[in-house]
């Protein structure tokens, strides 16, 4: 220990030791770093990484060996073999190379295996190094101080691999090198230890010269190897990694169908602008977008289409992206924005182009094209709300009403969209109780025949009877049933309901009851018909189901068989509604329904506008061609009906034949008409529901007035 002291601290230049000490640490820890990026790698990769760090271990041992020798201030000449000295390069380098695979392969004890091809490595490097340095004069070792060397690199070697494969910690890396350095070190001042020199003449100045430049040359080549290596990795690493971010940021942040941003993005972008302070402050507005349609694009066209469909929405949702406007594609058919405003036309001015943009059909081959609407809602930052999630759900609000207005697509949010909801929410649960509370009451609208002013049957219409809000119109509750689900069992309870009644009837008139297409969706349906006339004792015949095109067309081949299983038992289908939505021409073809109503819709304008008598004039022919009787439902004038009976319409329905009429007063016209039993029954009927009937005579009026008073009498 003390002889290896005396040989550094005074057969060495020590300003030249510390350089080599430097150049070795350096060495060190580059080789280590790229080591162990290499041991997270496999097969062909991993090999590279351990070439790097191979040749940046090999480098800096030998660099640390000839700057050493530099400093080593020896009193005879000196001459060194080019050969030799290569050749310890590549021992070195291949040393390492093969104790870095080996380390790689093997398993728990392979740093041993590793630290001991190493530390041979470097110790062989050091003695075929000094087998090069021909020195004049006679030489000796020390074989104890030759072993010892060995072993400082042995043991260094394998400690330091220990540390890089085995321990965690941010700091193996310079402590391996650390502990590398020491080895490197202490081979080389011990190696030199064993080297006793007795000089056979005195060194004449610059004697040394040729060889010290060529040493000189040597130590720049081994460093400049050794920082090839350390910034070839530096630049595989970084410019791995930049790919690697690159991608997973694109995946993270990026909608892979529509090449749109996706839902944490804009979530990301929102949460900044809405948490930016001071000059970075802006207003903005959260746009939601939904397109209508898009599944029956995909159910009738297929997921590709529905795909093709999306993709191009996203290419002209691009089109229309610059930098105060940012679109994201939140899943499915769901779109949103971002959009800095300065005023409310200019957002109102953007929607109606995202709008106008979105609409143009969609080629999807050269035959066909499809074309979808869009519902957009805003809401605005600070004004309407300064939390993100609470923008966001008041732009679904706007959204949800753009969807649900005939009038419009685009909305903003408002207050008044809030209470709106609360108030769904409290309805519905109110609604759950209506049936055991005894809230519900059923209505019954009458049906006539046009040609003759008979009465052809009743519809059943649901009435809720609130107890804090009044009568609440099934326009308003019948949506929340079906949201909530809640519908089937209201549906059933109307079902049973107006069977029971009617059986009770003391005449044999039909009634038609209403079907959510909810309804339809339950496979027991006719099984529930049926029990539903076996408990009540009304003959199958009497009842009719009224349902919309719309409950066909979800799902047409369930849906028919179902109704099939339904007209077996004998009971008839109307199909309600007709000519407001798809008024498919196959629909109709595909079943054999046993009425058509008309929709209320075209008898406002069945007077004065030609058009609306046109598509009149159609939809009975169309019944007549194939058989199905057709009623007009919201028949309010006498010239309504009169323009009915002159193009041939069946049936008719509405407040000037009859208003609903709650079951108490509808039974008591039944027993009064019972009574006046010299008078048409019917008419009767009809006067008590509260209309005029066409063509009436005298003395029928007459009797009715009759009827009347004693209505009258028996209501007081
Ligand atoms: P709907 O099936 O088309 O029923 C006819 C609606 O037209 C009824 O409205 C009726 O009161 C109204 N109406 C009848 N005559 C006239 C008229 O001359 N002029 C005008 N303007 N309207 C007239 P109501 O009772 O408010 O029902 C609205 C809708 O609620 C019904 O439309 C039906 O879709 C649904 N609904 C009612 N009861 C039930 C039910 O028990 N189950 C289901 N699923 N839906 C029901
Ligand atoms: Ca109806
Ligand atoms: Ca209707």
């Amino acid at each position: 220990m003390l002889d290896v002291a005396l040989c550094l601290t005074l057969d060495h230049d020590l300003r030249l030791v510390f350089l080599a000490a430097i150049v070795c640490a350096t060495g060190s820890w580059i080789t280590f770093r790229l080591f162990r990026r290499g041991l997270d790698e496999k097969g062909l990769f991993a090999l590279g990484w351990h070439f790097l760090a191979a040749t940046a271990a090999g480098s800096s041992i030998w660099t640390t060996h000839f700057i050493s020798m530099l400093a080593y201030e020896i009193k005879a000449p000196v001459v060194f073999d080019p050969v030799l000295t290569i050749v310890s390069l590549l021992i070195a380098i291949c040393g390492s190379f093969i104790a870095f695979s080996l380390t790689s392969v093997m398993g728990r004890f392979s740093f041993i295996a590793g630290g001991i091809v190493l530390g041979f490595s470097a110790a062989a490097m050091h003695y075929v190094g000094m087998w090069g340095y021909h020195i004049s004069g006679v030489v000796s070792w020390d074989m104890g101080y030759v072993a010892a060397s060995v072993g400082i690199s042995v043991f260094a070697a394998s400690a330091a691999i220990y540390i890089v494969t085995n321990t965690a910690g941010q700091w193996r890396i310079a402590q391996s090198a650390g502990v590398f350095l020491c080895g490197i070190v202490g081979l080389h001042f011990t190696g030199m230890t064993a080297l006793h020199v007795a000089a056979l003449l005195m060194p004449a100045g610059g004697e040394h010269s040729d060889s010290y430049l060529a040493m000189a040359l040597s130590v720049a080549l081994g460093c400049f190897v050794m920082a090839g290596a350390g910034l070839t990795s530096f630049l595989i690493e970084n410019r791995t990694r930049q790919d690697s971010f690159r991608k997973l940021h694109t995946l993270a942040f990026y909608d892979t169908l529509t090449g749109l941003a996706n839902r944490p993005n804009l979530q990301a972008r929102l949460d900044e602008m809405c948490q930016a302070e001071g000059e970075t402050k802006r207003e903005f507005a959260f746009i939601g977008m939904d397109l209508d349609k898009f599944k029956e694009i995909n159910d009738l066209h297929g997921h590709q289409a529905g795909d093709l469909v999306l993709q191009a929405i996203g290419d002209r949702l691009k089109a229309l992206q610059n930098a105060s406007i940012h679109f994201a594609r939140l899943g499915g058919d769901e779109f949103a924005a971002i959009m800095e405003i300065s005023d409310e036309s200019a957002l109102l001015k953007k929607m109606m182009e995202i709008k106008q943009s979105l609409t143009q059909p969609i080629k999807l081959d050269t035959l066909q094209q499809v074309s979808t609407g869009v519902s957009l809602g805003a809401a605005r930052y600070p004004f309407d709300a300064e939390e993100p999630q609470e923008l966001v759900n008041r732009a679904d609000l706007a959204m949800y009403r753009a969807k649900h207005d005939p009038l419009t697509s685009i909305c903003f949010y408002d207050a008044a969209m809030d209470e709106v909801v609360r108030r769904r929410k409290a309805l519905t649960a109110d609604l759950r109780q209506a049936i055991a509370h005894d809230e519900l009451e059923l209505h019954y609208q009458v049906q006539t025949t046009v040609a003759t002013g008979a009465i052809s049957g009743f519809e059943v219409l649901l009435r809720w009877k609130h107890p804090e809000r009044g009568y609440i119109p099934p326009s308003e509750f019948i949506p929340l049933a079906e949201a909530s689900g809640f519908i089937m069992e209201l549906g059933l309870w109307v079902l049973k309901t107006a069977c029971r009644q009617a059986a009770q009837w003391p005449n044999l008139h039909k009634i038609a009851v209403n079907l959510s297409p909810m309804q339809l969706a339950d496979p027991f349906l006719p099984e529930r018909v049926q029990e539903s006339l076996a408990e009540s004792g009304l003959a199958a015949s009497r009842l009719e189901l009224e349902l919309t095109e719309s409950a066909v067309v979800e799902n047409r081949e369930r849906t028919l068989d179902l109704l099939s299983r339904i007209k077996a038992l004998g009971v008839t289908i109307a199909l309600d509604d007709f000519g407001t939505g798809y008024s498919s021409l196959e629909t109709l073809r595909s079943f054999p329904f046993d009425k058509i109503k008309l929709d209320r819709s075209f008898m406002h304008e069945i007077e004065d506008s030609a058009e609306s008598r046109a598509i009149v004039r159609a939809v009975l022919a169309l019944g007549r061609s194939l058989n199905v009787p057709v009623l007009a439902e919201g028949v309010e004038t006498r010239h309504q009906l009169d323009i009915l009976n002159s193009e041939g319409c069946d049936a008719a329905q509405g407040y000037f034949l009859g208003r609903p009429t709650p079951i108490a007063r509808l039974l008591e016209s039944f027993h009064v008409a019972a009574d006046a039993s010299s008078i048409d029954f019917d008419v009767a009927i009809l006067q008590s529901v509260g209309m005029t009937l066409r063509g009436s005579n005298a003395r029928r009026e007459s009797n009715a007035a009759t009827i009347n008073a004693r209505q009258r009498g028996a209501q007081s």
